[in-house]
């Protein structure tokens, strides 16, 4: 009984949120497992690295994050933003969420872009719509670290740019 009691505080514990279909912004964290060339519309070629690829967005219509984010986990649907002709070709990982009034897409890929752990593959994709660098980059984690610590050093980055929006983790996993 004890034993039983245990493991089902620890499945509690570990159980990421659902998603709301509250408006807000989302940053998706996406695994690219090879070297992969892509035709991203009229940006053209785009050559993707293996590793992390964080893309941010946000979400202020109509089923709010929720629906956005379910949308980015599907692959089978018409391609609209830059980034539906990437996903195809990257694992979603899961998403950093916040419902905060405010659109703090810009901010946050500002605060990733200032950092040295990020690379541009390519200048305007994502941010054809406002005046960033873009809204797609590559993380670039410092020698071998785990699937966990690169969230949580995103996380850091995330809070600190801005404090009163703490982001939320979705696994992809519960985003369906
Ligand atoms: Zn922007």
């Amino acid at each position: 009984m004890m034993l039983t009691l245990a493991i089902v505080s620890v499945i509690a514990m570990n159980k990421s949120p659902l998603l709301k279909s509250d408006t807000g912004t989302y940053l998706l964290v996406m695994q690219c497992n090879e070297e992969q060339i892509v035709e991203v519309g009229a940006q053209g070629t785009v050559v993707l690295q293996s590793g992390v690829y964080l893309y941010a967005g946000s979400a202020f219509g109509p089923g709010g994050i929720a629906a956005r984010v379910r949308r980015h986990a599907r692959t089978d649907h018409a391609q609209h933003w830059h980034i539906d002709y990437i996903r195809p070709h990257c694992t979603l990982q899961g998403a950093w969420v916040s419902y905060a009034d405010t659109k703090l897409e810009c901010t946050w890929a500002r605060a990733l872009l200032d950092t040295n752990s990020t690379s541009v593959p390519k200048k305007g994709l994502g941010s054809s719509d406002c005046g960033c660098w873009a809204h797609f980059m590559r993380w670039e984690a410092e020698g071998k670290v785990s699937y966990r610590t690169v969230r949580q050093q995103i996380e850091a980055v995330l809070q600190e740019a801005c404090p009163d929006a703490t982001p939320v983790w979705v696994e992809t996993s519960q985003t369906t």
